[in-house]
């Protein structure tokens, strides 16, 4: 990165592509919700099972998807040098998604005052906020769905950014299940942070929260070898930076140093510079003070919500990285497809089966059908061997009359429906569930 603009001195709009912070062609690539993916890729991880615990489905984004040509670009535009993209992985997590949108309307909607320019540097830190201005821009504006889904609010304040945070295979998967939790007091800035299962260790130099930043290179300039791109919301941060000469900590972080959040701000923002440029492999990086060069742009997080966990990018050393397949399995194996009456949906765990981890179907068509015998008798279509009950993930009911009688705790309940379309039912208490399907009348 060829950053040529001191933090004071950058003019906010046009200039060099490498002095932003973000790569600035991104704006041809986004739309009004961008952490949204499109419905062909959707569907494709719809089709996965979830994990164990049942939080979030996965599948690999290829490279003829657009989401590839996203990722690809924010990782090119500052990415750790001889490294390349091995494989990029779509994280779906339902609840994290719900969670994320609902706090982009309530922030948006939360009095911001510009608190900052009572400070001293009051100037710097203007410079800070209009570079923040300007990589936020590229990705404005946003809308959401209201609640009943009948048109969509545009919302003015909130700001979001693609960011990156570098980890290991393992913390990977804990954000993916829970969001960006384990992460309290974590900082790019010192190594030892980075060491153990949950490298969470220091006080945060910035205040006590979530890190993330811009730069791939930044994000991985520990060895990590997965880098999470999640989607991340804010309001105008509290600009930080530096009033005296390094190696000496200013004023900002004595104060923020291991610190929830500043007053009311939803975010702390420090473009940083090495303390130490003339010595190479120093890894410490401060705020800038008047007239410095940012290397890279961090930004801390206080609430979880603020952050969606969307791409896993797995990378490499260059030369390394198997070629990927010119097709992948999605395109060989059609999505499990549903018929008119009674449907079993399942996973196969047979290592050896083409459907295996997949969700496959059974269609059992029309009859009187005991649930709970249906589902320990079910064998995948593919393969022959049986499914375990466990492995039943739900009852699909298609264009058909039907007679429901379930007999639980709860007590009895019938239900007859003339159907047009699906109707799923959850695998609760399948053991007393019995169903009748007839052909539509
Ligand atoms: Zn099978």
């Amino acid at each position: 990165m060829t950053t040529v603009s001191s933090i004071d001195s950058m003019v906010p709009v046009l200039g060099e592509p490498s002095t932003y912070p973000i790569n600035p062609s991104l704006y041809e690539c986004v739309e009004p919700q961008p952490w949204k993916v499109c419905p062909k890729l959707f569907a494709r991880v719809q089709r996965k099972p979830f994990d164990s615990g049942l939080h979030y489905k996965t599948c690999e984004v290829r490279p003829d998807d657009k989401e590839y040509e996203f990722v690809r670009r924010v990782f090119e535009h500052s990415k750790p040098p001889g490294m390349v993209i091995k494989t990029v992985t779509l994280v779906h997590n339902p609840s994290l998604s719900t969670q994320f949108e609902a706090t982009l309307k309530s922030m948006n909607s939360r009095a911001n005052p510009p608190t900052w320019k009572n400070h001293p540097e009051a100037n710097l830190r203007e410079s800070v906020v209009q570079r923040w201005e300007m990589i936020t821009r590229l990705f404005q504006p946003i809308s959401v769905e209201n609640s009943d889904n009948t048109r969509k609010d545009r919302l003015e304040n909130i700001k979001i950014l693609p960011l990156w945070h570098g980890t290991s295979q393992d913390v990977c998967n804990s954000i993916c299940r829970t969001g960006f939790q384990f992460f309290g007091k974590h900082s790019f800035t010192d190594p030892t942070a980075q060491k153990g299962a949950f490298p969470s260790t220091d006080p945060g130099y910035f205040g006590s929260g979530v890190y993330f930043t811009s730069s791939a290179r930044y994000a991985g300039m520990y060895n990590a070898r997965f880098l999470i791109l999640s989607w991340v919301s804010m309001l105008e941060p509290f600009p930080v930076v530096n009033d005296c000469p390094h190696p000496q900590r200013g004023s900002d972080m004595k104060m923020l140093e291991g610190k929830a959040a500043y007053q009311h701000y939803t975010a702390h923002y420090i473009p940083v510079t090495n303390t130490r440029p003339d010595f190479p492999g120093s890894m410490e990086y401060y705020p800038c003070a008047k007239g410095q060069t940012p290397n890279w742009d961090e930004f801390v997080l206080f609430d979880k919500a603020q952050a969606l966990p969307r791409y896993i990018v797995e990378i490499s050393p260059e030369g390394t990285a198997p070629p990927t397949l010119p097709i992948s399995i999605d395109d060989v194996i059609p999505a499990a497809e549903t018929a008119a009456g009674l449907n079993l949906m399942g996973i196969c765990r047979n290592s050896e089966c083409k459907k295996h981890g997949n969700e496959i179907v059974l269609q059992k068509g029309y009859g009187d059908f005991d649930i709970g015998k249906e589902a320990s008798s079910f064998a995948c279509p593919c393969c022959k061997k049986a499914i375990d009950v466990e492995d039943v993930t739900e009852i699909i009911l298609e264009d058909c009359k039907y007679l429901l009688k379930s007999n639980d705790r709860e007590g009895e309940t019938q239900r007859r429906r003339n159907l047009t379309g699906q109707e799923k039912i959850s695998i609760k208490n399948l053991a007393f569930l019995k169903i009748t399907t007839e052909k539509k009348s």
